[in-house]
Formats: C-alpha cells, sequence, structure tokens
C-alpha cells in the first residue's frame, strides 16, 4: 500500500480532531478526501507526511513507518499545505531552485517542472507577483520536484476562478497517472472529474470510503450532506 493509516486518534488538548482512522490507498489511485470544515482533514494529511505526531495509531507509507522512518517517508511523500505557504519576495525559478536544494535534487528538474506546470509565461515574476492560479502552479512543482511517489494536497483549488480551477484540476490528474494523490476539497464536482476513491470525513471518524464506481449515478453532494449534517 502507498499510504495505510492504522487507528489513528489525534486531539488538541481537550479537542478530538481524529478518532480511530484507518484507511489505505493503492499506489496510483487519486483519493478525494471531503469533509466540513473542523471534521480533521487538514490533521490527517499533517499525520501522513510526519509534519504532526499522532496519539495513537501507525501510518505508513510505502509500508515504512512514519514514527520509525520520518526523514525516508518524507522523502517519499510531496505535499501542497493549505493556503501553500511560499516565499513571496522570491522569483518562482529562485524559489524552486531552494526548495531543490533542501530535497537534493539537480537544478535540472526545477526546470522539467517550471514546463510541466506551466510557469513559463509567468517566469520572470516574484511569487508576490503571480495570481492564485500561478501560486498554486509554484506551490505544485515544489511539492513535485523530488519525484515523490505519494501527494497530499490539501485543498489544492480553494480560491481560485473557473478557469484556474479547471486547469489545476487537469494539473493534479495528468501528475496523478503515475503518483498515489490525497487531495483535500470542498468541490463535489472535482471529485467526480478526477478520484477513483472518495473518503468522507465527519467530526473525526470516516462516514464514507467509496470507490467512485460504486457511487456512479448518485448524487455525491446530496449523500455529503446526509453523512455530514
Ligand atoms: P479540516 O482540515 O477538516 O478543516 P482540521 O484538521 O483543520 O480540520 O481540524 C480538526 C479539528 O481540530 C477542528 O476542531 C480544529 O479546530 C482543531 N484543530 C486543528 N488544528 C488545531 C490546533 N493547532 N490547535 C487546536 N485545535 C486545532
Amino acid at each position: 500500500m502507498s499510504i495505510s493509516l492504522q487507528n489513528i486518534s489525534k486531539n488538541y488538548g481537550s479537542q478530538k480532531a481524529l478518532d480511530n482512522i484507518n484507511f489505505s490507498i493503492e499506489k496510483g489511485q487519486i483519493v478525494g478526501f471531503l469533509g466540513p470544515n473542523g471534521a480533521g482533514k487538514s490533521t490527517t494529511m499533517k499525520i501522513i507526511n510526519g509534519y504532526l505526531n499522532p496519539d495513537a495509531g501507525e501510518v505508513q507509507v510505502n509500508n515504512v513507518s512514519v514514527a520509525e522512518n520520518p526523514m525516508s517517508t518524507k522523502a517519499m511523500i510531496g505535499y501542497l499545505p493549505e493556503h501553500n505557504p511560499l516565499y513571496l519576495d522570491m522569483y518562482i525559478k529562485e524559489y524552486l531552485l531552494f526548495c531543490a536544494k533542501v530535497h537534493k535534487v539537480s537544478k535540472a528538474s526545477v526546470k522539467i517542472f517550471i514546463d510541466k506546470v506551466g510557469l513559463k509565461p509567468e517566469i520572470s515574476k516574484r511569487i508576490k507577483e503571480l495570481s492564485k492560479g500561478y501560486r498554486q502552479r509554484v506551490g505544485l512543482a515544489a511539492a513535485m520536484l523530488h519525484n515523490p511517489e505519494v501527494l497530499i494536497l490539501d485543498e489544492p483549488t480553494t480560491g481560485l476562478d473557473p478557469n484556474q480551477l479547471v486547469e489545476i484540476r487537469n494539473l493534479i490528474k495528468e501528475v496523478g497517472k503515475d503518483k498515489t494523490v490525497l487531495f483535500s476539497t470542498h468541490i463535489m464536482q472535482e471529485v467526480e472529474a478526477i478520484c477513483d476513491r472518495v473518503i468522507i470525513l465527519n467530526k473525526g471518524k470516516i462516514v464514507a470510503d467509496r470507490l467512485m464506481d460504486e457511487i456512479k449515478g448518485k448524487n455525491l453532494e446530496e449523500m455529503f450532506r446526509s453523512l455530514t449534517n
């Protein structure tokens, strides 16, 4: 399995964020991660990439324990955090070269990913001069520079205009062809358009875990509302 979570629980003080979460994702699957705000999606993603430790349970990435081998599992994961924090004063290439250095990957990969995510038209700009859609492209390129097998994308399309949204969605679909992708979103059509599977979280528990083929013809939005309301 590319990603495996067993009996994961997490509290922030007295706030229960995750309550005994279990799921596994096969290599190559694109999984939509849905849930109302506060359901625990970001917490789950931070635990998978080793940014947060769970209070209980075990996470494995490519059958390697995140708790026991955090450096090696981090190397297998590309993570785009919610709100995509970037160094705004840097030029696109300067930032990506910096990321490449951190990941110890060659400068050549920067050029490859600038092309792959379509940054070329804006390449002369500083990150602060970019639209949100282009900033997301920079975040995606940074997440993929070290060629990870697993991509964890926290709300990659939130706040984009309809054109940017389709562009980033297509990009995720394209890069997801040879990667395992877990991405959170509030947009049901997005899950229907690009995912193989959907997992719905509510109040720290999984309330649905279905292949898209199983729910074909059903209204995902209605399903979401009835499970989370
Ligand atoms: P989602 O990503 O689905 O919106 P989160 O994982 O961000 O959900 O949050 C799950 C719960 O944990 C919420 O009740 C949220 O308020 C709480 N929470 C998240 N981060 C923190 C934190 N750093 N400190 C305290 N509570 C937090």
